[in-house]
């Protein structure tokens, strides 16, 4: 075992050190990417990978009926746009009683429809003050239901997403858990986009269950505006770091919003020029090589992480903040 991990390790080693070199030395001259406001006859093809996290479903607050109406709203917009979209389940999450059965086909729906499923670990714990034991406990326990459901198709889970996006508090501990991840044949599911679709998920379900339509309404409008903030701003991290966009991963949940909203979001994302790929596809970027570190409490874009690794300076560093009326419409929620 241990010499086919230190092969491995040199075998990455290699790799890292190409892939590096290979983008350092890439001249600018060679892009052949262009921003689609500044070239509108030459179509700019950008590669774009859907993750979508906490299944079955994020919130504890809507009915059960209402959660299954709204998992097919989101698997009929990955559908109509053609995304294989890889959904991360916390399987705490089925634990409901009399509805055990009823959330694990929520989860099946997701592989109906085409997509697959990694793990998010069981309690959605998050790795910043978790022991390493308990941590690693959670992982396990995570994937039971998963990988039964996978097993009937002839599949295995092969990505783990951190929750709340903490990789470990130290690099010697972020090491170890990396290694756990290799012995269990999982493959870490990193993110170059995000826009704070929780915050306004949470607000947005407030709104809908409140019958606040006005309210709902504006919030939608906000959020289909933030993702083109938080695009633009992750799209120049990728510029200002590797002079190219890498394929970029985003990070959404499972929520009404995204229910609500998924199909004018990958429409956006359309008319931007992206294509929509696996993440397996897109973990072929070599910028996926390269180290992001440990995150500590704050778990940031890798696009950030990669930048902090390099010591390399950008002139941004993730997305905007949302609008203050719904940060501090959020923040009365967490009261
Ligand atoms: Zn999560």
């Amino acid at each position: 075992m241990n010499s086919v991990y230190k092969k491995l390790s040199s075998c990455a080693r290699h790799l890292l050190a190409s892939a590096a070199l290979v983008l350092v030395m890439a001249p600018v001259g060679a892009q052949v990417q262009t921003r689609p406001d500044t070239n509108s006859t030459t179509p700019v093809v950008r590669r774009i990978a859907i993750t979508i996290d906490d299944l079955p479903f994020e919130t504890r607050r809507l009915k059960l009926a209402d959660e299954q109406r709204a998992t097919k709203a989101i698997l009929s917009a990955l559908q109509a746009h053609k995304v294989k979209a890889l959904g991360f389940v916390n399987e705490d999450r089925l634990l409901v009683k009399g509805e055990v059965d009823a959330r694990i086909g929520m989860l099946e729906s997701w592989l109906d429809a085409g997509m697959e499923l990694g793990n998010h670990n069981f309690g959605h714990l998050g790795f910043h003050g978790s022991s390493l034991a308990k941590y690693q406990e959670a992982v396990l326990r995570g994937d039971t239901f998963t990988r039964w459901l996978l097993q009937e198709r002839k599949q295995v889970p092969r990505y783990y997403r951190f929750p709340h996006n903490q990789t470990g508090d130290n690099a010697e501990v972020q090491k170890q858990f990396e290694d756990f991840l290799q012995q269990h044949d999982y493959k870490i599911a990193p993110f170059t986009i995000e826009h704070d679709d929780f915050t306004y998920a949470r607000v947005y379900e407030d709104a809908v269950l409140k019958n606040r339509k006005e309210d709902a309404e504006r919030l939608r409008k906000a959020y289909l505006a933030n993702l083109d903030r938080a695009v633009n701003t992750f799209e120049t991290m990728s510029d200002e770091m590797f002079g190219r966009q890498v394929s970029h991963i985003l990070n959404i949940h499972a929520s009404l919003l995204n229910a609500d909203m998924l199909d004018k979001m990958l429409s956006k994302l359309e008319q931007r020029g992206y294509q929509f790929i696996t993440l397996e596809e897109a973990l072929q970027d070599p910028a996926y090589l390269l180290p992001a570190g440990p995150s500590r409490q704050y778990g940031m874009s890798w696009l950030a992480r990669w930048a902090r690794m390099a010591k390399k300076r950008l002139s941004v560093y993730g997305q905007p903040d949302p609008e203050e009326w719904i940060m501090k419409w959020d923040q009365e929620l967490a009261r």
